[in-house]
């Protein structure tokens, strides 16, 4: 049993995350249903655990009793009809309650505890669409009509920590149809605002920084940051708007605040930097551009906008770049790797269900990999290999019960 990652992994989700406690307390809009609410959704967590790319392949785990263990002798784990139909009526506020334990037990746990980017707690937001179709529909779809063809999708934007340490999912939110107008769904800022400001309801002073894309350098954003007391960054382009025009055309008449020779494998990084105030927002923001040189000698250049007036130049560019992080460990990585493309059950409240599932799931296996196996795993798809193989061997072992309920 030592090597037995399978089992590694449930008692660290157990011992140090009580996630059983977090599942005993879901409910949902069934009458008289013979599982609860918790028992219905471990098959999926674990299921989500083991990259499972469908549903078809879960109910194809559970009718091979893969999950037996899981569950107190005697009682048989949930069909995959029940399944959907409770994720369906679940009740999300306790699904995101569960999320927020999660990260709430790792600040806790001192994960972060020197912050993510030099001493300071930084997150992402980011914008994606999840699944699309042209024929399944339901009345949270987002709808793109051309011509007489209506495409139906759902898009959300999430937030996580970027930099070091295990990207944990702090939070998400779905765009709302039919929103900003009576016929245009919502635009990605607004949601964007909804979720800082849920964020920092549940984490209060968790985050520091938020770094953003140019869609909000704006000051109905950095505003809204402001009131919640939380520091921004945001990448700023050329047209942004009237006050940043002029910041940047004063920013190119003088010289480079900094030269970096050979920093982060670029061959030159030229910095300029201004102080600015841009229209309708109050407190003075800081300009700041990047000139790289890259080692093919190649020439780029970052722009951004920033309420950290006092925040190093290094510590600056280190934020404006790790804005990726959401890109390639949350979004590419669950797009790839755990189906966070894929519509595993459509209608009510289950496509918001299942994406809490897979960030919560994603924030474990994070934290499984950082915190207890240090990082000894090069790849994810090997210790997805070695759960399998403790999940099988488990079947010859004792019993092992997840959730008492
Ligand atoms: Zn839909």
């Amino acid at each position: 049993m030592r090597n037995n990652y399978f089992v590694k992994l449930v008692r660290y989700m157990k011992n140090v995350y009580h996630l059983e406690r977090g599942l005993n307390k879901l409910s949902d809009g069934r009458v008289n249903p013979t599982y609860s609410t918790g028992q219905v959704i471990l098959p999926v967590l674990f299921g989500f655990l083991l990259r499972i790319k469908s549903f078809n392949e879960l109910n194809l785990m559970i009718k091979n009793n893969e999950f037996s263990k899981l569950f107190p002798r005697g009682t048989k784990p949930p069909s995959i009809d029940a399944i959907r139909d409770t994720l369906k009526v679940i009740d999300l506020d306790g699904l995101k309650h569960v999320n927020q334990q999660i990260v709430k037990t790792a600040v806790e746990n001192k994960v972060f505890e020197n912050g993510t980017i030099d001493g300071y707690m930084v997150a992402a937001i980011d914008g994606t669409k999840f699944f699309g179709s042209n024929k399944k529909s339901c009345s949270e779809c987002l709808k793109n009509t051309k011509g007489d063809k209506t495409h139906s999708f759902h898009s959300g934007a999430v937030m996580s920590t970027v930099g070091l340490g295990p990207k944990l999912v702090i939070g998400f939110e779905m765009y709302k149809p039919g929103q900003d107008s009576a016929t245009k769904d919502e635009g990605e800022l607004s949601v964007g605002k909804r979720l800082v400001s849920n964020v920092v309801k549940s984490h209060r002073k968790l985050i520091d920084v938020i770094v953003y894309d140019a869609l909000a350098c704006n000051s109905i954003w950095i505003n809204h940051c402001k009131s919640l007391g939380i520091d921004t960054i945001v990448r700023a382009k050329n047209n942004n708007n009237n006050s940043l025009r002029l910041a940047r055309n004063m920013v190119n008449k003088t010289k480079a605040v900094e030269v970096w020779e050979h920093e982060k494998g670029f061959e030159k990084v030229e910095v300029f930097e201004s102080t600015f105030t841009m229209d309708n927002v109050e407190q003075p923001l800081r300009f700041v551009k990047f000139a790289i040189i890259h080692s093919n000698k190649q020439r780029t250049q970052i722009m951004m906008v920033t309420t950290c007036m006092g925040m190093a130049l290094k510590t600056l560019f280190k934020i404006i770049r790790a804005r990726w992080d959401i890109e390639n460990s949350i979004f590419n990585n669950l797009k790839t790797e755990c189906g966070l493309d894929h519509c595993f059950v459509h209608g009510g409240n289950a496509v918001e269900a299942v994406l809490y599932l897979i960030f919560m799931v994603s924030n474990i296996m994070q934290l499984f990999l950082v915190r207890r196996l240090r990082n000894h795993f090069t790849t994810q798809r090997e210790i997805v290999r070695l759960l399998l193989k403790g999940l099988y061997l488990l079947k010859y072992r004792a019993e092992l019960v997840f959730s008492s309920s």
